[in-house]
């Protein structure tokens, strides 16, 4: 079975900081037996793991017709938890696959601060010293003001000191880095990750009217609310709805997501510093996040979230730091049944900690279904939420072949036992 008939583009590059020198090679046959992303990601780790690497990844279903089809992962071996597998999401993964690349391994630590810039067929190692200093905010506007087109991985202003609780976001859009990669890229001296794209990607002709029923059955399952998709799924997110429900001004979809999770709330200016954050609002992409926020802060978390996106940091860390007297409840403790602690830390720490409803299915378990979904490349939200979302429903994508779909189901079997470790 060829997984890489249309699905990837078969090439990874590695970036050496030190040298700043490229290698672009293809994929090997044991890492097509693997299928994508994270499992790939993995195997990437253990072969550069003496040279401090930093993989970020896409999968077969990255960038096509798959509804949700955004995902990039980002892994790392931390320290602490083992190898992480962060999710990014808004247009990560299309952009990865569209310069001509499915996988990217930096190895080593660059000289001084840089801005490693993307684009299709080549590789470009800025420096990052006129964004000393600067907010999230100004550093994106500072860098599409030099023709980069998606930021999909910056860290705060901060991130090179010794806190632990900096995040990796992507652009002015926050995150689900809860588990070190901020710190990590830091150890690098990467301060950005831009992907300009550039080229194309291909698709089945009958991927087009399976992409229309899948996202036709998943609007049926919206509730009335979307805005209230998520949160309306999450337990104890009651505050975190009032605030929703109070100062929603839009919602903001990823590449090809029938579900338009991030709602844009309205926030007054911010002061970070000595520097004003003028934008009208926050984006909430972390759900889980804003709903631990929420509880202890039920008037103000929109505002607390948006201090956090703009230095780069963990939304709930900050808010510990500024209200001495308020125990901020993890958002990890207690986690529903059938999520290892472990587990959800390595997969980021910060995705929504919901269980997943059609349990009669294959990979249904709330482990399974992250997994399934870092391998594949989308985006793990739809797969928990939405009966109408797992992976049979997606299977037609991949392949619609019966003899091949058994194949890529035994893979599938054994790359998610090779992420859940
Ligand atoms: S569910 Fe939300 S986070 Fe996931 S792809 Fe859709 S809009 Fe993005």
């Amino acid at each position: 079975m060829n997984l890489s008939g249309g699905l990837m583009n078969r090439r990874i590059a590695t970036v050496d900081l030190e040298k700043t020198s490229i290698l672009q090679t293809t994929l090997t046959a044991e890492m097509t037996d693997f299928i994508g992303g994270a499992a790939v990601n993995t195997l990437l780790l253990e072969k550069y793991s003496k040279q401090m690497p930093l993989v970020l990844g896409t999968g077969p279903l990255t960038g096509g017709f798959a509804p949700a089809s955004c995902l990039m992962a980002a892994s790392f071996p931390s320290k602490d938890k083992g190898i992480c597998h962060v999710p990014v999401v808004i247009k990560s993964g299309p952009m990865l696959k569209l310069s001509g690349l499915d996988f990217v391994v930096f190895t080593g630590k660059a000289p001084r601060p840089c801005v490693v810039v993307i684009s299709k067929g080549n590789i470009q190692v800025e420096t990052a010293y006129d964004l000393a200093g600067m907010s999230i905010p100004a550093t994106v506007k500072r860098l599409k003001a030099r023709g980069m087109k998606e930021i999909v991985l910056v860290t705060g202003p901060d991130a090179h000191s010794s806190s632990r609780h900096h995040s990796a976001f992507t652009s002015v859009f926050g995150g689900f880095d809860r588990c070190g990669l901020a710190g990590y890229m830091a150890s690098k001296n990467i301060r950005a990750i831009v992907i300009n794209g550039g080229g194309e990607i291909s698709f089945a002709d009958k991927d087009l009217e399976t992409d229309l029923v899948l996202t036709g059955q998943v609007h049926n399952q919206l509730p009335r609310r979307r805005s209230l998709a998520v949160l309306g799924k999450i337990m104890g997110s009651d505050s975190a709805r009032k605030l929703v429900k109070k100062y929603f001004l839009h919602s903001h979809a990823c590449f090809h997501c029938p579900v338009g999770c991030i709602n844009f709330l309205k926030t007054p200016d911010t002061k970070i510093g000595t520097e004003q954050v003028d934008s009208r609002g926050v984006f909430i992409l972390d759900h889980q996040g804003f709903s631990t926020l929420a509880q202890n802060h039920p008037k103000d978390a929109h505002i607390l979230m948006k201090k956090a996106l703009a230095m780069g940091v963990d939304p709930l860390a900050l808010a510990e730091k500024m209200d001495e007297r308020t125990r901020i409840k993890q958002a990890n403790e207690p986690l529903p049944p059938g999520i290892s602690i472990d587990t959800y830390q390595r997969f980021g720490g910060a995705l929504p900690q919901i269980i997943p409803q059609n349990t009669k299915q294959s990979f249904s378990t709330w482990e399974e279904r992250v997994a399934f979904s870092m391998i594949v490349g989308v985006c793990p939200i739809p797969q928990l939420i939405f009966p109408a979302m797992s992976p049979s429903a997606l299977m037609p994508f991949i392949s619609r072949d019966k003899d091949q779909a058994e194949i890529f189901y035994s893979r599938l079997e054994k790359s998610i036992q090779k992420v859940l470790g």
